[in-house]
């Protein structure tokens, strides 16, 4: 995974994963809302028809489940896209040698 420094040829080089954990907390934020709140989100329909039958508590449950497999969801899809900006965006490789990013 790790590649040597471009700059001075050293292999001391980390790696970061800055923009997967940014992606996962956005995404889990992101996905919980859209789970508890949106009517069109599945996570959501899917909790509160299963709710339905114990009534309006059942309904709140339902968006609770519905805010838990939206933030599932929302996590993975963050995490997929935080990978994607690690790799494409963000200089994730730091030299330890002379601090250089690429
Ligand atoms: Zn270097």
């Amino acid at each position: 995974m790790t590649q040597p420094c471009p700059h001075c040829g050293s292999r001391h080089v980390v790696y970061g994963n800055h923009g997967r954990r940014v992606g996962g907390a956005v995404g889990t934020v992101a996905g919980a809302f859209s789970g508890a709140t949106a009517s069109s989100s599945s996570g959501a329909r899917m909790g509160m028809k299963a709710g339905a039958a114990g009534g309006p508590v059942g309904v709140g449950a339902g968006a609770v489940l519905g805010a838990i497999a939206g933030a599932l969801a929302g996590c993975v899809a963050g995490l997929q896209l935080g990978k994607v900006v690690d790799q494409q965006v963000i200089c994730s490789h730091l030299c330890l040698d002379c601090q250089s990013r690429f």
